[in-house]
This record gives C-alpha cells, sequence and structure tokens, in this order.
C-alpha cells in the first residue's frame, strides 16, 4: 500500500510536469530555489485568498503542526533548538505546506520530509545532526529518517541498522 502510494505520487508528479519529488537532493534552500526556478514551477500562480480566512483546522494544517511539533522535539533533545535553528523549522514547513498543497495525499509524509528538510538545513549551517547515538566507533554520524516518504517516520542508524526513535522521540 505504501509503495503503491509512492508509484501514484510519482506517477501524479511527473503528469504536473515535475513537482519535486521525495528526499529531493537539495543541500538547502538555495539549491532549491534554482530547482524550481528550472523547472518553472515558481510561475505557479498564488492562490488569492489563501491568506485568508482562518477556517477551522484543516488535515493539512493538522499534518503541519505535528511535523513542526515532533521536529521542535528532536532538537530540543538534542539541545539545538536555539531561536535560529527554529527559524529553519518554520522554513521547512513553509515550504512543505507549499507542497502539500499540491500532493494533499501526502500529509502524513511531512513529518518525515520537514524532519529530512531541517536535517539539511542544519549540515550546512551547523553540522550533522541528529547524531548516532549507539555508534561510539569511527567518525560521528547522523540518523537517517526512513522511510525518506512515508508515514510514521524514524530515525534509523543505517550502519548498525537499528530503529533509534521516532522522529520526535529522540532523547
Ligand atoms: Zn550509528
Amino acid at each position: 500500500m505504501e509503495g503503491e502510494s509512492v508509484r501514484t505520487f510519482a506517477a501524479r508528479a511527473a503528469g504536473a510536469g515535475g513537482v519535486p519529488l521525495l528526499k529531493l537532493s537539495f543541500t538547502g534552500w538555495v539549491t532549491d530555489e534554482r530547482y524550481f526556478r528550472a523547472s518553472g514551477l515558481v510561475k505557479a500562480p498564488v492562490r488569492p485568498g489563501d491568506n485568508g480566512a482562518m477556517d477551522a483546522p484543516n488535515p493539512l494544517e493538522q499534518a503541519l503542526h505535528a511535523a513542526r511539533a515532533l521536529v521542535l522535539a528532536d532538537l530540543a533533545a538534542r539541545d539545538v533548538a536555539e531561536a535560529d535553528v527554529v527559524s529553519l523549522v518554520e522554513d521547512a514547513v513553509t515550504h512543505r505546506r507549499w507542497w502539500v498543497e499540491q500532493w494533499p495525499e501526502g500529509a502524513a509524509y511531512v513529518a518525515g520530509l520537514v524532519a529530512q528538510d531541517v536535517q539539511d538545513a542544519l549540515l550546512e549551517r551547523y553540522g550533522r545532526w541528529p547524531l548516532c547515538p549507539v555508534c561510539d566507533q569511527g567518525d560521528p554520524h547522523a540518523l537517517e529518517v526512513e522511510p525518506e516518504l512515508g508515514p510514521d517516520p524514524r530515525w534509523v542508524c543505517a550502519k548498525a541498522g537499528v530503529v533509534i526513535a521516532p522522529v520526535g522521540g529522540l532523547r
């Protein structure tokens, strides 16, 4: 079922003319911007009314809100929830709001994606995050989110092949 969703997503993305996919090989927001520009997506019209009435929370906003809370909890657990880092999370949430509006079925994937976005942004500005707590030999390495695109994302150590915690559950 998960695989089927991914395929559906890929098909939709292709049909939509290149909605950026999955893990996104972005190394940061600059690259991100470039990608959108290159693909012509920046021409996508901004719908008036997006800033309009604050209705009851919709599922997309709930998913975004949950994603923000989970990633902030993980940042706090590792003592990196500083003001400028929090703004990285806000940037990621804003970006993924756009993404999930294009593909509402992806709402369950937002937490994992925001975690990866923040991880990528931190890598450029601060370094690896979150560090693996189980590998004590060799260079410290970062945990990875699995699935990269799917529900119930978890932090895993790819080296040891173990699940460390759900996203939002780091200690
Ligand atoms: Zn490890």
